[in-house]
């Protein structure tokens, strides 16, 4: 069968390979592969040499973004011939740690987790791959392509949950939540804090293309400056991972106000901080802010949850450019208008 895989670190490796099926102990679902989801990740793996190839193995299957039909799954597995599924990303790691010890391997303690299509376990960028039941998502029908957005959209989840958990230390509630970058994760983001009923504000720099109509639709304020915000936010899910902009929200917060931050940038920049002001106003103001990366289960079926209940005319609009997989090594290099690039892996 056919598999997108690159060296990492190589770009120039990157093609369409011939590789035999996909193997048994990937799991007992056996799945056609429908469409893989492009993100910073894939070209960090490509280009930068983030992640590692499997052991004993110098190219790795890419993709983590995925969306298949299961074509063989066994009696009493939950799933059944025609079923849409995504896939989980990581893997527990095998000492286990505390948290992969309990299905927490987004939180695992001692980084020997993998990551398929990341880190030490091949991916589901081929026309089928396997997977064990319980790191399978069904996925609403209805969705068809959409469910692409499933992996993307429970990191997106598990921010909002961990936001949920952090604010639930003191008798106040989040009105007004600020998103930072209109990219998928942002998009994704504002989504999900309107459907848990806040006010929204999405800060992006670009003024044209499709991103400060889709951020209006959803019923929320879009703004190029972190001086145009209509309010002090609540919670912030910061998804541009920019250094300054980091801290300059930090600096706008609300008091008791929760800061999750979800993106990372290849940059180096360095950025002057008045570190004594920031402690300050963090301390006096109870102002948390945390990381958060990846996703657990109960995540991803927040994220079908959030999915189904969407527009799906605006969930369609995130999904910029379908790429066919001979053509895959293209859908690594941004154009202007992306959103979402999708790799279609029937075409
Ligand atoms: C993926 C996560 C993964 C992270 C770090 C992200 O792009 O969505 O699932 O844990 O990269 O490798």
């Amino acid at each position: 069968m056919k598999a997108c895989t690159v060296k990492p670190g190589d770009v120039s490796s990157a093609r369409v390979e011939e590789i035999g099926p996909p193997p048994e102990s990937d799991g007992e679902v056996l799945v056609q592969g429908l469409y893989v989801g492009i993100c910073g990740t894939d070209v960090e793996v490509s280009v930068e040499g983030y992640g590692e190839a499997p052991a004993g193995h110098d190219r790795i299957v890419l993709f983590h973004e995925s969306l298949g039909r299961v074509l063989d799954a066994p009696a009493g597995s939950g799933f059944a011939a025609g079923d849409l599924i995504a896939g989980v990303v990581r893997r527990p790691d095998p000492v286990p740690c505390e948290p992969c010890g309990s299905d927490q391997w987004d939180f695992c303690r001692n980084g020997q987790f993998t990551e398929r299509g990341i880190k030490g376990h091949d991916g589901y960028g081929s026309e089928q791959w396997r997977v064990p039941a319980k790191f399978g998502i069904k996925l609403d029908a209805s969705l068809d392509k959409l469910g692409v957005l499933l992996e993307p959209t429970s990191v997106v989840a598990k921010a909002w949950d961990q936001v949920g958990k952090i604010a639930g230390r003191s008798a106040w509630t989040p009105k007004q939540a600020l998103v930072t970058g209109a990219g998928p994760i942002g998009l994704l983001a504002a989504l999900i804090g309107r459907q848990r009923g806040l006010d929204v504000t999405v800060l992006d720099r670009v003024t044209d293309g499709p991103k400060p109509d889709m951020v209006r639709e959803l019923g929320a304020t879009y703004v190029t400056s972190v001086d145009d915000l209509p309010h002090p936010p609540d919670v912030v899910i910061e998804a541009t991972g920019i250094g300054q902009l980091v801290f300059d929200v930090i600096g706008k917060a609300a008091p008791d106000a929760v800061v999750c931050l979800t993106g990372i940038s290849s940059g180096t920049r360095e950025v002057g901080v008045a570190t004594d002001e920031v402690n300050k106003s963090m301390v006096l103001s109870n102002e948390v802010v945390f990381g958060s990366v990846n996703a657990g289960l109960v995540n991803y079926a927040q994220a079908a949850d959030a999915l189904s209940a969407a527009d799906k005319g605006w969930l369609a609009k995130i999904i910029t450019r379908t790429v066919p997989m001979a053509d895959w090594p293209k859908a690594l290099e941004r154009q202007p208008d992306d959103i979402k690039v999708v790799v279609d892996l029937t075409a």
